[in-house]
């Protein structure tokens, strides 16, 4: 019985040796051990066969990436989300700042209303003239804010298919 438990043991150590060699390496003398192993046990050294099969056929299938690609392409891809999210705060404060001046411009609009018409009055301006000046007064930089709007989010999109492009396996695409 303790025998037995033994020699399972035994083959239970070498399928682990079988393994861990192809994932971490084996130490010399674990290495020496496994070989005389398997030289006398032809269950376990068609394991370890198979084993190796497997992962060669695995091995070629998968084209085998350069050394190092993960380790750069996750760093890359990293540093472009870090990229991105600054980007994204720079525009959403530049969003905020625009509404921002476009409300004022709405919140003071009825006192500058009434002070291009004293004006008019003054300078006894036709009516149509203050008030398209008044227009040009409240248009022009809501017109401002919403282009500059636009335009912030259209260098986003266009930021971001870049980096799609740039990251992404599809490069054949455009
Ligand atoms: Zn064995």
């Amino acid at each position: 019985m303790k025998n037995q438990e033994t020699i399972g043991n035994v083959h239970e150590r070498t399928r682990h040796l079988i393994d861990a060699g192809w994932v971490e390496g084996l130490a010399p003398e674990e290495r020496r051990w496994l070989a005389s192993h398997l030289a006398g046990c032809e269950a376990c050294a068609g394991r370890a066969a198979a084993t190796e099969a497997a992962l060669r056929a695995f091995r070629s299938l998968s084209a085998s990436p350069p050394p190092g690609l993960a380790a750069s392409t996750s760093l890359r891809v990293r540093e472009k989300a870090a990229e991105l999210k600054q980007q994204r705060a720079r525009n959403l404060a530049l969003t905020v700042g625009c509404t921002l001046s476009w409300m004022a411009g709405v919140a003071s609009a009825p006192l500058v209303w009434k002070l291009f018409g004293w004006l008019g009055e003054a300078l006894r301006l036709p009516r149509i003239v203050w008030e398209l000046g008044f227009l040009c007064w409240w248009f022009v930089p809501a017109a401002f804010a919403g282009l500059a709007i636009l335009w912030a989010q259209a260098r986003v999109e266009r930021e971001d298919s870049n980096g799609l492009l740039e990251t992404g396996p599809r490069s054949d695409e455009q």
